[in-house]
C-alpha cells in the first residue's frame, strides 16, 4: 500500500484548529476529519434520549448501537445521526457543553477512537481534536498543538456564533470555554495534552493564513 500522510492537530476550543485543518486538507488534497463533530453527535443523541451526559451507565446503554455516520458531500464533512444530517444542529451552544461532558466518559472515547482510526487507516488525512497526536494517531507524520489565549478564543467563537444568528452572551461564552478547557485537560482517559513531539503554535496574535503558512512550512520541510 502507498505511504499515507497523517497530520494531527490538537488544541483547546476556539484555537482555530478546524479552519486550519480545512485549509490543509484542501492544499494537500487529503481527507479532513473533524473529530469534535463525532463527540457532538453523541451528545445530541444523549440529549434526545434524555440521558445525563455524565452517566456512564446510561450512555453505555446506547453507545455501541450508535448510528453515527461521517460522509463527505461536495468535499465537506457531513455528520449523520440515525440517518439525519445533524451537521448544523450539533453546533448549537447547548450541544457544545454536552459534548464536553460526554467526552469524559471512557466508553464514549473508546467508541469514537475506534471509528476515527478506521476512517484514518487507509487514507492520507488531517484530524483535529484533543487527543489525536497523543492517543488516536501516535505515529502521525506531523503533530501540531494549536492554542490561543482564552480571551481571543472566546472572541472568535462569539463572532462565529453571532454570524450564524445565535444570540450569545460574551462573558457566559468565555466561562463555558474555560469550563470546557478544564474538562478536556482534567479527564482521566486521553485528556487534552500536547504530545511530546508536537509543534506548539500560539495563534493569539496570528491570523488564519499566518498559522496555515507556518504549519505548511513544517510539512514542506
Ligand atoms: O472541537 P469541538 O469543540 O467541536 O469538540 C466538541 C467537544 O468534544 C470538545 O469540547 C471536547 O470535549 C470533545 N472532544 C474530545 N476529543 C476530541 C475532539 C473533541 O474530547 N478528539
Amino acid at each position: 500500500m502507498a505511504k499515507t500522510l497523517k497530520i494531527a492537530l490538537d488544541g483547546p476550543s476556539g484555537s482555530g484548529k478546524s479552519t486550519i485543518a480545512k485549509k490543509l486538507s484542501k492544499e494537500l488534497d487529503i481527507l479532513y476529519l473533524d473529530t469534535g463533530a463525532m463527540y457532538r453527535a453523541t451528545a445530541l443523541k444523549a440529549l434526545k434520549l434524555n440521558v445525563d451526559t455524565f452517566d456512564e451507565k446510561g450512555v453505555s446503554s446506547f453507545i455501541n448501537d450508535l448510528n453515527l455516520e461521517i460522509k463527505y458531500e461536495n468535499g465537506s464533512q457531513q455528520t449523520y445521526l440515525d440517518g439525519e444530517n445533524v451537521s448544523d444542529k450539533i453546533r448549537e451552544p447547548q450541544v457544545s457543553m454536552a459534548a464536553s461532558n460526554i467526552s469524559s466518559l471512557k466508553c464514549v472515547r473508546l467508541k469514537m477512537v475506534e471509528m476515527q482510526r478506521k476512517i484514518a487507516s487507509s487514507t492520507s488525512c488531517v484530524l483535529d481534536g484533543r487527543d489525536i497526536g497523543s492517543y488516536v494517531l501516535p505515529d502521525a507524520d506531523y503533530k501540531f498543538y494549536i492554542t490561543a489565549s482564552v480571551e481571543v478564543r472566546a472572541q472568535r467563537r462569539f463572532k462565529e456564533l453571532t454570524e450564524k444568528g445565535f444570540n450569545v452572551d460574551f462573558e457566559k461564552l468565555k466561562q463555558e470555554i474555560e469550563q470546557r478547557d478544564y474538562n478536556d485537560s482534567h479527564r482521566d482517559f486521553a485528556p487534552l495534552v500536547k504530545a511530546e513531539d508536537a509543534i506548539f503554535i500560539d495563534t493569539s496574535n496570528m491570523d488564519i493564513d499566518g498559522v496555515t503558512n507556518a504549519v505548511m512550512s513544517y510539512i514542506k520541510k
